[in-house]
């Protein structure tokens, strides 16, 4: 397959070190110098203390990239609708399109200009981070879930197909499912994300008292608000859930807004309990737990331009 990502950071990286074994990929990012150092020596990536040095191409322009079969985008969610503006040249008229991004909304930017049926969602618990410019860390995950946005499966099978010959443990989902997964890995980030950024601390530190009520109160709001979005998730299942999550991570384990916050980078707030507050609006579910952390974390992302 002819593979482009767009977004070469962390995960856009990570996973090019698996689809470069059996697929032509290429890395489109905004970042030259990390284009640029991929270029030159190749895209280092850590696992598990041990550097692999792998060769996709990479390329700033878009117009370098078109011609793909599969577009994966991996910029953040809030980048999702301005990066495609900028690269449509990567869209033909039977690439297929797959989001595996975080938050809620990103299916419904990628329709604006890619039509519903060429257009597959999932989620994964994979995870990687930047260590510089061509270095990434693979921080390990097992699973992919993806699944079409209309009724099609037939992308989405040649997808997990051309994934697991690189090792890429895929499954296929139908939209429904593939859509509940997503809210159920939304709800998981609108609980725990922002609370260890605004608090600088170690995401397990959120299964003690007093920060455990915290998080039940962002869960019990995101709850509800998915059960009003017709997903019937039980409050207490997710309690369980979570504590199970927070006792499984390192100690020293922190969110991804935590490392947005500590990078001085713009956060996926809008698009996790942002998102949560906005439909608690529009189907009549209060959500003032939620809405308080979104003005929290707004106000640490003012403070960037002034510290
Ligand atoms: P990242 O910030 O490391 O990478 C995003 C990349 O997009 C950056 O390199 C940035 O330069 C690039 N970019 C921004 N605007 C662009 C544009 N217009 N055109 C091309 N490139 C552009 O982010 P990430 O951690 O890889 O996360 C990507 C998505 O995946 C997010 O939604 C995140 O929540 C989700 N996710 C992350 C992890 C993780 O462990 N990092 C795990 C699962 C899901």
């Amino acid at each position: 397959m002819k593979i482009s990502i767009l977004g070469a950071g962390a995960m856009g990286c990570m996973m090019s070190g698996f689809l470069v074994k059996h697929h032509e990929v290429c890395l489109v990012d905004v970042w030259k110098e990390h284009v640029d150092e991929i270029n030159r020596n190749g895209l280092r990536i850590r696992f598990n203390g041990e550097v692999e040095t792998v060769h996709p191409k990479a390329v700033t322009n878009p117009e370098d990239a078109k011609g793909a079969d599969l577009v994966i985008v991996f910029v953040k969610s809030i980048q999702t609708a301005d990066a495609l503006e900028r690269s449509k040249a990567l869209l033909g008229g039977d690439t297929l399109v797959l989001s595996l991004q975080n938050g809620y909304g990103n299916d419904q930017d990628i329709k604006k200009f890619v039509p519903e049926k060429n257009i597959i969602m999932g989620t994964t618990d994979r995870a990687a981070s930047v260590l510089g410019p061509g270095f990434v860390n693979n921080s390990g995950g097992r699973y992919i879930h993806i699944g079409p946005l209309g009724d099609d499966m037939s992308g989405a099978q040649r997808i997990a197909a051309a994934f697991r010959e690189c090792g890429l443990d895929t499954d296929v989902y139908d939209s429904r499912e593939v859509n509940a997964m997503i809210w159920d890995k939304l709800i998981i980030n609108c609980t725990n994300n922002a609370l260890v950024a605004i608090l600088d601390i170690n995401t397990p530190q959120l299964a003690d008292e007093p920060l455990s009520d915290a998080f039940k109160m962002l869960l019990r709001e995101s709850v509800d608000v998915a059960r009003a979005c017709g997903f019937p998730f039980e409050y207490d299942v997710y309690v369980e859930k979570d504590y199970a999550l927070l006792k499984s991570l390192a100690k020293e384990a922190r969110t991804s807004m935590w490392q947005d916050v500590n990078k001085k980078r713009r956060t996926e707030i809008d698009r996790m309990n942002g998102a949560i507050v906005k439909l608690g609006r529009e189907k009549g579910v209060p959500t003032p737990c939620s809405e308080m952390i979104v003005h929290l974390v707004h106000a640490i992302e003012k403070n960037y331009a002034v510290s």
